[in-house]
């Protein structure tokens, strides 16, 4: 039998981050071909348009080239078990990927050479940031031309405040790629110009070498001695410690598209990136070596199978070994629940799980149940916390155009409310319900799916709300004064938690100010 800890070092599970168009999907499609859990490369796009053909909302996916849902992956590399968490793209999403990103222990940060940080980078860059998520760099497309390689680092250096370390070179760039050379393995990696499986290999050479001069050519040699001597001088040589505190990052190059580097850039992650770490939780840290299994939901799905009405809920297991048909305890109802068909995604399938450790992501199947946030254990009272709402920006009022199907609308809404699509607020004056989202185009995705999965139509109207704010205080006569002073901007969440509705920030403000005894907040820990 494994044990725990040697499972646990065994794993590595990690997400990629990038601006749109940066080659998240490639990379993630070379990587799992590396792993060798797919034989062809093209097979996640493949299976994502299969996909996109079942259900209508994900045209929304197509039209715009983003991908709505976050999926899991899990391959096997040089020993080693990976999951690769998907995130959303677009920035409207960023509430689910930031949950996503509380579910892993390393990212991988992909940039398009001829681009450099990107908004989307900055703000998923931030995320990571906020929980000392080690990153690890990928420069990609460096087979097109692409900006200076020093520049790259500065900025990296610069705008994100991140040491960086690079671990490969690329020998020229663009028409003149000669290939990479990996400065930790002293190997040269000829670049090949193909573009199907074949998986080039590094070379042992020293930089040193007189037969590099032959390899690549004498200029190409003469110029990567002298840039790879000032990186030596001008980086700070790679540090482990800084690395998994999430100060410094190591870089790789190459070229996605063409298998190019990815090899060195899997091994890296092998190599560096951190196995399963602590987890903060209240009222203790949760160690992946204890015993006793615990772990939280990070993401909710429904309606993945068009076929039933299950939902999925995405399982980060944080400590101890998973036997499937355990029963655990469901933290938030103090409810015991038999976990008896838990899935493993794969690249292709997804599979029963019999046993996991700690770094796994596990589907459990159940009919909403289980929600974002919340904690499973053998027993113990535990909250793994750090996994927030956030407050909305755009609010709609429901606009019901057939009074028969309230019931049904009201099912769809809350629906996608537990999956964390959207909120849903209840006015307390009785008045149309309040759809809340953190991005404007959730509400054609939401309009879409209640169409196409619940056969309903919903309408949106504006609503003389900007912004929402969780009100609290212990004193529940102060609270009582508060409502009664704004009864036509309270609602409840649909946990029956008290929300202040404003108008603008104006009013946000003086509310505030008459109450400055209520915490007003633009979070709330999913309990
Ligand atoms: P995503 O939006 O980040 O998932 O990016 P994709 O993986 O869909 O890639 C965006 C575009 O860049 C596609 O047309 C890819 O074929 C192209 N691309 C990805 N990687 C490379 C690369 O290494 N070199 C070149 N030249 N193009 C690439």
């Amino acid at each position: 039998m494994t044990a725990l800890s040697d499972a646990v070092a065994l794993r590595r599970t990690f997400a990629i981050i990038s601006h749109p168009d940066a080659g998240k999907t490639t990379l993630t499609e070379k990587l799992l071909l590396f792993g060798g859990a797919i034989q062809m490369a093209g097979a996640v796009r493949a299976r994502g348009e299969q996909r996109r053909a079942r259900s209508d909302w994900m045209s929304i996916e197509r039209e715009r080239g983003i991908s709505v849902t976050a999926s899991v992956m899990s391959f096997e590399h040089g020993g080693l078990s990976f999951n690769l968490l998907d995130t959303p793209g677009h920035e409207d999403f960023s509430e689910d990927t930031y949950r996503t990103l509380t579910a892993v222990d390393s990212a991988v940060m992909v940039l398009d050479a001829a681009k450099g940080i990107e908004t989307q980078t900055r703000k998923l860059f931030e995320v990571c940031r906020l929980r000392d998520v080690p990153i690890v760099t990928f420069i990609n497309k460096v087979d097109r031309e692409g900006r200076e390689t020093f520049d790259l680092l500065d900025e990296i250096e610069k705008t994100l405040a991140l040491d960086v370390c690079p671990l490969t070179w690329p020998i020229g760039m663009g028409r003149d790629l000669k290939g990479v050379y990996d400065l930790t393995a002293d190997q040269v990696v000829l670049f090949e110009q193909t573009r199907g499986d074949h998986l080039p290999e590094g070379i042992d050479m020293p930089l040193e070498d007189p037969r590099l001069d032959g390899l690549v050519g004498a200029d190409a040699a003469a110029r990567l001695r002298e840039e790879v001597e000032l990186v030596r001088g001008a980086c700070p040589s790679f540090d482990l410690e800084a690395f998994r505190a999430g100060h410094l990052s190591p870089v790789f190059f190459g070229s996605a598209l063409r298998n190019f580097g990815v090899r060195e850039l899997l091994n890296g992650i092998g190599r560096l990136a951190p196995p399963p770490r602590q987890q903060s939780a209240d009222p203790r840290v949760i160690d992946p070596l204890e015993e006793t299994v615990s772990g939280f939901v990070f993401k909710v799905q429904a309606n993945m199978d068009p076929n039933h009405r299950d939902r999925i809920a995405f399982f980060r297991l944080c400590s101890g070994r998973f036997k499937r048909g355990m029963k655990l305890k469901h933290v938030r109802s103090g409810k015991l629940m038999a976990i008896g068909n838990p899935v493993f995604f794969l690249a292709r399938d997804r599979e029963l799980a019999e046993e996991a450790f700690p770094g796994d992501i596990m589907g459990i199947p159940n009919h909403g149940a289980l929600r974002i946030g919340d904690t499973l254990t053998e027993g113990e009272d535990v909250r793994f916390n750090g996994i927030p709402s956030f407050a909305p920006e755009v609010l709609r009022r429901v606009r019901l155009d057939d009074p028969m199907k309230a019931k049904q609308l009201r099912k769809a809404l809350e629906d996608l409310a537990e999956e964390g699509v959207s909120q849903l607020f209840k006015p307390l004056n009785g008045a149309s319900w309040i759809v809340g989202v953190v991005g404007q185009l959730q509400f054609e995705v939401i309009a879409n799916r209640i169409e196409s999965e619940y056969s309903l139509k919903a309408g949106f109207e504006e609503a003389p709300f900007e912004t929402a704010r969780w009100v609290h205080s212990e004193d529940k006569l102060l609270i009582k004064r508060f409502v009664e002073a704004n009864t036509s901007s309270m609602a409840e969440d649909r946990d029956g938690a008290l929300v202040f509705l404003a108008r603008n920030s104006w009013a946000l403000g003086r509310a505030q100010q008459d109450f400055p005894d209520i915490v007003f907040s633009a979070t709330r820990e999913q309990h």
